[in-house]
């Protein structure tokens, strides 16, 4: 089971963004595999801590987390994960835990930090990818798998990803001795910093290509079409979104993937609109229906069901078909579905008809009273 993220930093919900960063610099100062050589344990915890710091230090994240927990990130464990490369905690790695430090501390301070141990060359990765899912009532109700298309970057089938013509081998770049950055110094009133950029001569990766492949022009990537399955989970809501790692763009000669956030929209319903986990709707009813009472079938989110009219019942009553609205996302109970009764007044009668209302208004009970109360607009 995984720990809840608040708690491997070993902070409270509610608390500033400053006091995360503070939280996890001191866990990740402690469990840094550089101070702590083959130690196991020290980096399973330098990875935790790093998880947590990645989801709590992005706001928008957070609120997801906040809400929904593991779910929201598509981290749970044993969750609605699955095939399709979703993001779990094993694929949170060690590289994505450095990746994360370096991000929070920047390259420098990192140098700093531990006596100018090497941080290693900066990971390229492909761009992440945004697709917004549309979904109805129905699928939102009980989960579903769909499959999306969308055109990202593959490698190259030419050069393998390579991005060099065949047989030719990438070599160091000169710019940056093949670390992929360039440091500045510059100098102002507060002393001296140091800026770590990308190398412009290799894009960062490190390596130059003296014949690029044809196809790619040595990027090693083309934009191709795919087709990529997302489970949905049950209960999910507009503005609810999945991260399925490693299934964004592909990274320039062959490097790691980038992500692919998939955003969930709902689409209007005929019937229904939704409050949370229930959802509501408005039935027209004859006067005689609600006067007798009656067996009617309304529509579900699962097809047709049978409803029952209690006799005497009044114009704006709500009846509750219970279990029949949405799940919710972190599993609890199913909603309802909540009905509107509405009384129609017949507005064409014939002579006949018209006849059996006055008898009807004439009748012992039924005389004709009106009652007036107070109501808001
Ligand atoms: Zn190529």
């Amino acid at each position: 089971m995984k720990r809840d993220y608040y708690e491997v930093l070993g902070i409270e919900k509610g608390c500033g963004d400053g006091d995360i960063k503070k939280a996890y610099r001191k866990m990740a100062m402690k469990y840094h595999p550089d101070k702590n050589p083959g130690n196991k344990q020290a980096e399973e915890k330098f990875k935790e801590a790093a998880e947590a710091y990645s989801i709590l230090s992005d706001s928008q994240k957070r609120a997801q987390y906040d809400q929904f927990g593991h779910a929201a990130t598509g981290n749970a464990q044993g969750g609605f994960g699955g095939a399709g490369g979703f993001s779990g905690f094993a694929d949170f790695d060690l590289s994505d835990a450095l990746r994360t430090f370096m991000d929070g501390f920047g390259t420098s301070s990192f140098e700093d930090f531990f006596g100018g141990s090497s941080s290693g060359r900066r990971r390229i990765r492909g761009s992440d990818m945004k697709v917004t899912l549309d979904l109805t009532l129905e699928e939102i109700a009980d989960g579903v798998t769909k499959t999306i298309k969308i055109k990202r970057m593959d490698a190259c089938k030419t050069c393998d990803g390579s991005g060099g013509q065949s047989g030719v081998m990438p070599t160091r770049c000169t710019t940056c001795e093949g670390s992929g950055q360039v440091r500045q110094i510059s100098r102002s009133v507060f002393g001296q910093f140091v800026n770590v950029g990308e190398c412009s001569n290799c894009s960062g990766t490190g390596e130059v290509i003296s014949k690029p492949c044809r196809s790619c022009r040595g990027d090693g990537r083309t934009k191709k079409p795919s087709e990529i399955k997302v489970n949905v989970p049950p209960g999910v809501a507009s503005g609810n979104y999945m991260t399925l790692r490693g299934e964004g763009n592909a990274g320039p000669r062959a490097s790691e993937r980038g992500d692919l956030i998939v955003f969930f929209d709902e689409m209007e319903h005929k019937f229904f609109s939704r409050h949370g986990g229930d959802i509501i709707t408005a039935v027209e009813i004859s006067f005689s229906q609600a006067a007798l009472g009656h067996k009617i079938e309304v529509p579900t989110l699962s097809g047709l069901a049978k409803l029952t009219i209690p006799a005497g019942i009044q114009s704006g009553q709500v009846l509750r078909m219970r279990g029949k609205g949405l799940s919710e996302l972190r599993g609890g109970q199913r909603g309802d579905q909540l009905v509107k009764i509405q009384i129609m007044t017949p507005t064409k009668l014939n002579s006949s008809q018209k006849k059996l209302f006055e008898e009807l208004s004439s009748s012992n009970g039924m005389k004709d009273k009106i009652k007036v109360r107070k109501v808001n607009l």
